[in-house]
């Protein structure tokens, strides 16, 4: 079986250890802020525009716009270089 890093393609030899790198990307969850008026208001209009909208969608694209997620197999450089990014993003946007 090949052993390649999906990452820059390099074959990784079979002793030599491979990485997973796994990528989750979903719609961050918020608190609604309702009124009285926005629980009292008509919204037939805007739920048929939603229906409308949610037709032209296809079916995968509708999933992905809720989750998605991968996972790559990484070679020791690639994962060092990701690893690197990945930790001065995080420093610098924390996200909670
Ligand atoms: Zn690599």
């Amino acid at each position: 079986m090949s052993r390649k890093c999906s990452n820059c393609g390099a074959e990784v030899h079979p002793n030599a250890q491979l990485y997973v790198l796994r990528i989750e990307l979903y719609a961050k969850a918020e608190p609604l802020e309702l009124t009285i008026d926005d629980l009292l208001a008509d919204h037939t209009a805007q739920i048929e525009k939603l229906i409308e909208e949610m037709e032209v969608l296809d079916a995968e694209e509708a999933t992905d716009e809720v989750y998605e997620a991968y996972a790559f197999e990484l070679c020791a450089k690639c994962r060092r270089r990701i690893h690197r990014m990945l930790k001065q993003r995080a420093r610098a946007h924390k996200v909670e």
